[in-house]
């Protein structure tokens, strides 16, 4: 076994060094994250707890299994002594980015959010695709709610009917919204993962820009991610926006009679929380309402559910980089299928694709359909 690297021959790393020591050093090594981190389960190697050791002896031979992490925090909700562990990966990823240890996958995102502007590289001329033959407003011309629609729709047609189903509710709710369209940028989510801290902060910049140039009163975001990109990371830049995921626009709209899902749909339905929405944000209770009030649904609660989540595992920047063992959303879906469910539900676009994927390659005893809450309810409404 090589010696491990104990400390940085890079002394401009030192500081950030010093500084992810600081976070970490409350562990006491227990193992409670790694007993409750699913990816050990799937063979992968991230050992959490060891890692957590690594950062706290500043071996720096071990840093790189910072890009393993899909930052979900299900760990760090369990650490009996509040190690901010999500924190200190995305700090040790700045320190590897720093030290230009990007993984390529990365690098490749980053590009594409610098050239187009979306972290999948969809040019502005293709970013309204999904909403041909729909009249969606352009929002520069003056909207109450802005509907960041976010990179993944335009670059999936799967997802195309995510936000073609949003725009119809929030249409027949009367709504005064609009997207921006061709000029929506990236929210810096994956920019922000990768620790790529100085080209986030001028995309905050230019973001809140545009936001405020629209008069909305809120920003209304299709994914948790931009929802907590948003919310969470935005302020500490300088922008307070008014931020709405569309599960709590929706339950909003419901409690105040803008919108009737009257239409009966057979089925039983599970929920599943997407980790950046129920976890960071508590967000549980709005989608569940929303699915209740669909009449003919037979709601079932899987295990794991609400803010004990399990990750689909596309966040954190994992959406682009390869896994080398199992697939947490191969879990996740087998769970679905323990209880029976015909319609697995979400509210957010990496839990679909990554469930649809998992659906297509997994021999499951009963048929399950993935759905965003959002064609729910644009069902439902008949
Ligand atoms: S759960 Fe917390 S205290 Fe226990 S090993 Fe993990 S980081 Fe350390
Ligand atoms: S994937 Fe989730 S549970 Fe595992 S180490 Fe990362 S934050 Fe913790």
């Amino acid at each position: 076994m090589s010696k491990p690297i104990l400390v940085s021959q890079d002394t401009s790393t030192m500081p950030e060094l010093a500084s992810i020591r600081q976070m970490v050093t409350p562990c006491y090594q227990c193992g409670f994250c790694t007993a409750t981190c699913p990816y050990p389960l799937l063979g992968h190697r991230l050992n959490i707890r060891k890692f957590v050791r690594a950062l706290q002896l500043s071996m720096l031979d071990a840093l790189e299994q910072a890009w393993l992490c899909s930052t979900c925090k299900l760990c760090e909700s369990k650490c009996p002594r509040g190690v901010p562990i999500t924190d200190a990966f995305v700090k040790t990823r700045r320190l590897l980015a720093l030290s230009k240890k990007t993984p390529e996958k990365l690098e490749q995102v980053l590009w594409n959010v610098y050239e187009n502007g979306n972290s999948w590289g969809v040019k502005s001329t293709e970013k309204l695709s999904w909403a041909k033959g729909l009249e969606v407003k352009d929002a520069s011309k003056g909207v109450k709610y802005l509907l960041y629609v976010g990179c993944a729709v335009p670059y999936d047609p799967r997802l195309y009917k995510v936000a073609r189903s949003l725009v119809n509710v929030l249409g027949a709710a009367g709504l005064d919204f609009g997207v921006l369209g061709k000029e929506e940028k990236c929210c810096g989510d994956p920019v922000y993962h990768a620790g790529e801290l100085e080209f986030f902060e001028e995309i905050v910049n230019e973001n809140a820009e545009k936001f405020r140039r629209t008069g909305a009163e809120f920003v209304v975001t299709i994914s948790p991610h931009c929802y907590n990109t948003f919310k969470n990371l935005y302020p500490s830049y300088g922008a307070d926006l008014n931020v709405l995921h569309y599960t709590q626009l929706l339950e909003q709209l419901l409690d105040g009679g803008k919108i009737h899902p009257s239409r009966k749909l057979d089925g039983r339905v599970t929920y599943h929380d997407p980790c950046y929405l129920a976890r960071y944000d508590n967000v549980v209770e709005p989608p569940r309402k929303v699915l209740e009030s669909i009449p003919g649904i037979e709601f079932v609660e899987m295990r794991d559910s609400a803010q004990d989540t399990l990750c689909c595992g596309g966040g954190g920047g994992r959406m682009w980089l390869e896994s080398e063992g199992g697939r947490p959303s191969d879990m996740r879906v087998s769970q679905a299928s323990e209880v029976e469910a015909g319609l697995m539900v979400t509210s957010c676009p990496y839990c679909i694709q990554n469930f649809e994927d998992s659906v297509r390659r997994l021999r499951l005893g009963k048929p399950l359909q993935v759905f965003d809450l959002a064609e729910l309810v644009d069902r439902a409404l008949g």
